[in-house]
């Protein structure tokens, strides 16, 4: 047996029941998109987290991945994924996503087959630099990064058929808003932190724009500007 052989087995046969009661959990919570499910089935969450943390991987939780940050519970992914794409039933072909707030990126690996470009930003540099490696062994190419402060959006790419935000400003930002194009969707967490967040869906309408409510949630804080790394 090679060295490590064993230990990996052991974390495949305990994630292949994990993910099987993890799809079953989604599916009781009200994620009814079929392609969805077997996405988050199949993206290999341990490869997202610390090695010490992997045997956690498959369990519904979010989890720390350093620098203060935390991974997305799969449940929130999969809501938000479906809250994105989904129209009357069906999955939307969107064509240009934006994404704020890569961090470890896998709700950007959850997203990635479903859309033709996206475009993903992130404001803490070293994260950043591990996650583009990470997609990329993963074999995921349809992704532009950018380390800068989501709050301006990317107005070069925009506008957006989507906009998704993984962390939670107190307000929606105005920006965000702007680079939305005609039945353009943002979906985003706001709220304060450790305070009450909502999950929305806020649709760009030919009059406006129409506010959905979607879950109570708890997501780290969007923050202004950039950093370069952990204390800076
Ligand atoms: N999407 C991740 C979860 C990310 S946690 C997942 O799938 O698990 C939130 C991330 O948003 C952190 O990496 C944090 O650094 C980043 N972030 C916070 N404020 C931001 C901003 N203004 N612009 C870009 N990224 C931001």
């Amino acid at each position: 047996m090679m060295p490590g052989t064993r230990n990996i087995q052991g974390i495949g046969m305990t994630s292949a029941r994990t993910r099987d009661r993890l799809v079953k959990r989604l599916k009781q919570s009200g994620i009814r998109q079929p392609e969805i499910i077997e996405r988050i089935r199949n993206v290999p969450r341990h490869l997202f987290v610390d090695e010490a943390l992997s045997s956690r991987a498959y369990e519904d939780n979010a989890l720390p991945i350093g620098q203060g940050q935390t991974i997305s519970q799969p449940f929130v992914v999969a809501l938000m994924t479906q809250a994105l794409l989904e129209k009357d039933g069906d999955l939307l072909p969107l064509t240009k996503v934006l994404e704020i707030g890569t961090g470890c990126g896998y709700q950007t690996a959850v997203l990635a087959p479903f859309v033709k470009q996206l475009f993903s930003i992130e404001r803490v540099a070293p994260l950043l630099r591990e996650t583009k490696q990470r997609l990329a062994e993963l074999g995921i190419g349809n992704i532009r990064f950018r380390h800068d402060d989501g709050f301006r959006g990317w107005p070069g790419q925009a506008p957006f058929d989507g906009i998704i935000v993984t962390a939670a400003p107190v307000k929606v930002p105005e920006k965000l808003l702007e680079q939305l194009g005609p039945g353009g969707r943002l979906v985003l967490p706001v709220g304060p932190v450790g305070g009450e967040q909502i999950l929305y869906r806020i649709t760009r309408t030919t009059n406006g724009f129409e506010h959905e409510k979607l879950s109570a949630v708890s997501f780290v804080p969007m923050l202004e500007g950039r950093e370069k790394g952990a204390g800076q």
